[in-house]
């Protein structure tokens, strides 16, 4: 007898041809992210995938299961117990061991369900499910009731090259694995919105890496460490992240100098996609990612999202369009990134925001503002990423 936590992963198993190559990412990232928690067996059986310790003593289920609740493509973590025998006498040792643990001052209705794998073992689902439901009823006599339309507790057992048996599924994230639905680049600020941008770009499988854009004196260290940590919340879900800290004080100086103070904050976006573009490019990403929601603030009209998009080629996602900021901050809470992102340390639009934003801005008024900066700013560009500086975070 063993412990054991059986993964449950949903919407992989319908991609056909690819599905195996899904299996092999969610076994990789399982591994990677339980590594620190000791030593485990991690294998794919038959639409689940077996996770054993291999210690001999009994570990402390709650770290791992947190750890795999994280992880995406998972739709459900359940702690049980697994016997290699394949027998009636196999499955009352597992349900008499792990109701024990289960039973301990507790009353409560129950029901079994099996799922049978395997189709050679000689008893069918419900002659299964009548004979242990009456065994747990004279192991446990008084303690029990059988409940079979609303039951406090299902009693799982489940029959594949191996028995096993559970009570609990806890929720996972939900989800594809990570790493299987190409990469792109998320311009990550130290707010609320860009790591539930991130995070849920993540969650569709999408490897992300990140671009900061740094301020100095303007934005002070802590901003840049805050940012580093708000990587390294992101980093539990995908197992890792490669964030680039971007100088950009230099271009912002001559933006500020030389455009209209009315349209700062855009033509600042403008450079941040341009270059964040270009380090995509460096790394091989597809598309850009930004925490952007509709009418959120004066850069992000309609018109200001436009003019945004068309420097450059890549597709921008904002799967934040839709949201109002309080349903962002309710995924920000949840995923645990909320409380470093409201850390009072300025980020570098809040210095240059202009009094008077321009809402709706237009596309040759802005580009003709450009054109005052573009015998510099190429070199600009060049020396910021000439002089970034890449954390990688695993
Ligand atoms: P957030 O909470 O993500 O900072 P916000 O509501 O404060 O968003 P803005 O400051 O207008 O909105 O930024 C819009 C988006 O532009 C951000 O979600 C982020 O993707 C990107 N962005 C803004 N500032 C930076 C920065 N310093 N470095 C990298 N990306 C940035
Ligand atoms: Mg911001």
């Amino acid at each position: 007898m063993k412990n054991v936590f059986l993964v449950k992963y949903g919407e992989i198993a319908i991609k056909g041809k690819n599905r195996y190559l899904f299996e092999n990412r969610l076994v990789d990232t399982i591994r990677k992210s339980l590594n620190d928690l000791g030593m485990f067996s991690v294998k794919k059986e038959q639409g689940r995938i077996m996770v054993e310790p291999l210690a001999e003593e009994l570990i402390d289920e709650q770290p791992i299961i947190d750890k795999l609740s994280k992880i995406f493509g998972i739709v459900g973590i359940a702690y049980g117990l697994k016997h290699e025998e394949l027998s009636m006498e196999a499955v009352k040792e597992l349900v008499y061991a792990h109701m024990q643990k289960e039973c301990l001052d507790k009353t409560f209705t129950f029901k079994v369900e099996t799922r049978r794998a395997d189709k050679r073992f000689p008893l069918n689902s419900m002659e299964i499910n009548a004979q242990i439901g009456e065994y747990v009823l004279e192991a446990f006599p008084g303690k029990l009731t059988v409940d079979v339309h609303r039951p406090d507790r299902i009693l799982m057992v489940e029959l594949r090259n191996s028995t096993y048996v559970y009570s609990i599924t806890h929720k996972g994230a939900g989800g594809m694995p990570y790493g299987t639905n190409g990469k792109a680049t998320l311009l990550l600020s130290g707010g609320i919105d860009s790591p539930v941008a991130g995070w849920m770009t993540a969650k569709r499988g999408v490897e992300i890496d990140a671009v900061y854009f740094h301020s100095p004196p303007y934005t002070s260290e802590r901003a840049r460490e805050k940012v580093i940590d708000l990587g390294k919340k992101i980093a539990q879900y995908t197992g890792g992240i490669k964030v680039h800290v971007v100088p950009f004080t230099a271009i912002q100086m001559a933006i500020y100098e030389k455009c209209p103070h009315g349209q700062l904050t855009l033509i600042m976006r403008r450079m941040m996609m341009r270059i964040a573009e270009k380090i995509a490019v460096m790394n091989g990403s597809m598309a850009l990612i930004t925490g952007e929601s509709i009418g959120q603030v004066a850069s992000q009209t309609m018109q200001s999202l436009v003019v945004t998009d068309s420097v450059v080629e890549m597709p921008v996602f904002r799967p934040l369009i839709g949201f109002d900021k309080e349903e962002i901050v309710q995924i920000s809470k949840k995923i645990d990134t909320y409380e470093t992102s409201i850390l009072p340390y300025e980020d570098c639009c809040t210095v240059f925001v202009p009094k008077n934003p321009e809402i709706k801005p237009r596309l040759d008024i802005i580009k003709r503002s450009e054109e005052i900066l573009s015998d510099e700013i190429e070199e600009m560009i060049a020396t910021a990423i000439g002089e970034m500086e890449i954390v990688q975070m695993i």
